[in-house]
């Protein structure tokens, strides 16, 4: 069975498309078109404190602008909702999950990650994050660009959280169910998103999915080093400039 290309571009709506988003941007839909496949666009509209009213429109927009155009309907996380409660509920039928009423401050002191404290606690449902018992790590993955990547081993091991305290769902078990439901076959992304890359493998294999091929990108810095972003008020992409600005992201991408 030869299974076409699928790539995808899943941005957040936090604020609007700056270099670096457009980066990824340009390279996965090069990728897609380049093996004759398919480009999908999902906003990551998961976390409503986070999101800035209309900037997923103008994203949509933009991308039109700079003459990414992607090939089927735009899927949005905020519609998804039952889809990865289901998951869950399907988790913690299979024993994989519990519930965790650590408080940050006490993980903090531990180093950061997660001791597995609340694992045989059987707390209730309230109050509570959900979070995956791991019993398989995955410690390292292939990148088409990078060669084998390997993780550090807490990272790998840690009991992650899948929902949060306050009801939001984790940006990790979102992506897996998306990509996976897409039939995305290779995820194309910054450079920042290689560490959580294991975790969502580990989760492919707990759904039973095939996971795709993973492809990061090398980050646009700022003059002073730091990663560009909507955090660190990374400028707007230009909406006059389109082919000078494409021709920099192509540039910055080896092409
Ligand atoms: N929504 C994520 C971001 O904007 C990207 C997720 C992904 O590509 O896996 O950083
Ligand atoms: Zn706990």
């Amino acid at each position: 069975v030869i299974v076409r290309y699928r790539g995808r571009f899943a941005p957040s709506p936090t604020g609007p498309l700056h270099f670096g988003s457009l980066v990824a941007a340009v390279g996965s839909y090069l990728q897609a078109r380049a093996l004759g496949g398919r480009w999908l666009v999902r906003i990551e509209d998961l976390d409503p404190p986070r999101e800035v009213p209309g900037a997923a429109d103008e994203i949509l927009r933009t991308l039109e602008t700079y003459g990414l155009q992607w090939d089927e309907t735009v899927v949005y996380q905020s519609q998804r909702h039952d889809r990865y409660q289901a998951v869950l509920d399907d988790f913690y039928q299979r024993g994989l999950t519990y519930h965790c009423q650590c408080s940050r401050a006490r993980i903090q002191t531990l180093g950061g990650f997660y001791d597995g404290h609340c694992r045989s606690l059987a707390l209730p449902a309230a109050q509570s994050s959900v979070r995956l018992r791991m019993c398989d790590p995955v410690y390292g993955f292939d990148d088409q660009r990078l060669g084998h990547i390997q993780v550090p081993a807490a990272l790998a091991e840690e009991d992650f959280i899948l929902k949060r305290r306050d009801g939001l769902f984790a940006y990790n078990l979102a992506v897996v169910i998306d990509d996976a439901d897409s039939g995305v076959t290779e995820v194309v992304r910054g450079a920042d998103l290689i560490e959580p890359t294991v975790r969502q493998i580990a989760l492919y294999r707990l759904l039973g999915r095939n996971e795709p091929s993973w492809l990061h990108l090398p980050l646009a810095l700022q003059a002073d080093g730091r990663k560009l972003s909507k955090q660190n008020h990374a400028p707007a992409l230009s909406q006059r400039q389109i082919s000078q600005t494409l021709w920099q992201a192509l540039f910055f991408l080896g092409q």
